[in-house]
């Protein structure tokens, strides 16, 4: 029986639009029930360093609409090594703080999951990461907006590839995942998508090839996750050259992660903020909170982290159907 009456809340690794709209509902969530809530700046960093700080729902207020994270977000080696975890757990105690709400990715819950075991502490995770790669949770926090952002990108980059009868690859951002690549694809209405998740490139470059991209006659746009894997748009690009083309590669980078979130990510966000705050009053620990079919879930660190979320490889020929 845990009597908690004074919660952290931290977000850490990439930042997703709409982490900001999950601080404020846990936050007010947690006062709702008359909890204090302790802001642990920098992730796990502020944590290992002690970076702690109340905060109400004044603090809160007004940042439902921004993008990034207003506690910051930060990688933190220390948090891989058991002394810098006692380090951690020190602090927490130090602070008052009773239980955790954690908002991040997998690395995130990977180190929430070896925390709360190695100290009993309660601790509930909410997703957030544009690239949506957690198993057990239909969508995250962030992954509408930077899907939004990807086409409208997308939409202008094709005027200057119809006027001008261009092929583009457009890169995108996913790490081994190509959800955003694969919906993006669709939902610009691109020619085709190359994803990590179907292992063979070449077969993807050359089932899109015989499709119908005929040489300076058509303007296409390809969709290519970033990875290893497919060798992101420059090592498509040079593979297309080889074959007589001449692609045009647009690397949308980073200006996928910011913006305004969209109603869907903030309402997802609040929804998520909520249920991390009923879960940890309800004694659950080490999970995370997850939306299938509409409905909040708790998903156990293990599951979620263990787990490689399939994409739906139907979209694929969704896209091809269409394209
Ligand atoms: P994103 O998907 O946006 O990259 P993420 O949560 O996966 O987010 P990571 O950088 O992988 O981001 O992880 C965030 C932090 O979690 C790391 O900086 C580290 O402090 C902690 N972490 C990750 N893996 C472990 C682990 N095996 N043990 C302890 N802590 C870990």
């Amino acid at each position: 029986m845990y009597n908690i009456k004074t919660i952290g809340v931290l977000t850490s690794g990439g930042d997703a639009p709409g982490m900001n709209a999950a601080i404020r509902a846990v936050t007010r969530a947690a006062m709702y029930n008359n909890l204090q809530v302790k802001a642990i700046y920098r992730g796990y960093k502020g944590l290992f360093t002690g970076e702690i700080y109340p905060i109400d729902n004044e603090t809160v207020s007004n940042i439902i609409h921004h993008g990034g994270t207003i506690i910051k977000t930060a990688r933190c080696v220390e948090f891989r090594t058991p002394e810098g975890r006692k380090q951690a757990y020190d602090n927490l105690v130090k602070e008052n703080i009773d239980g955790l709400v954690v908002i991040g990715g997998d690395g995130t819950f990977t180190g929430a999951s070896v925390f709360g075991m190695e100290y009993n502490f309660p601790i509930v995770g909410i997703p957030g990461t544009i690239d949506n790669d957690l198993y057990g949770t239909d969508t995250t926090i962030g992954y509408d907006t930077a899907l939004n952002t990807i086409i409208q990108a997308i939409d202008k980059i094709r005027d200057t590839a119809s006027s001008h009868e261009r092929l583009f690859l457009v890169e995108v951002m996913g790490r081994d995942a190509g959800f955003l690549a694969l919906n993006g694809a669709i939902a610009s209405g691109a020619e085709a998508a190359i994803i990590p998740e179907i292992k063979t490139e070449e077969d993807q470059l050359e089932a899109f090839i015989q499709h119908g991209f005929h040489k300076s006659k058509n303007s296409s746009i390809v969709v290519v996750s970033e990875s290893e894997i497919t060798g992101g748009a420059m090592g498509i690009a040079n593979k297309l050259k080889e074959k007589g083309y001449t692609p045009h590669v647009t690397i949308l980078g980073h200006i996928q992660r910011g913006g305004s979130p969209t109603a869907n990510d903030r309402i997802l966000a609040s929804r998520m903020g909520v249920a991390a705050i009923e879960a940890l009053l309800d004694e659950q620990r080490c999970i995370m909170i997850g939306i299938v079919n509409n409905e909040i879930v708790h998903v156990p660190f293990k599951k979620a982290i263990k787990n490689e979320k399939p994409v739906n490889k139907y979209l694929l020929d969704v896209l091809n159907f269409l394209s």
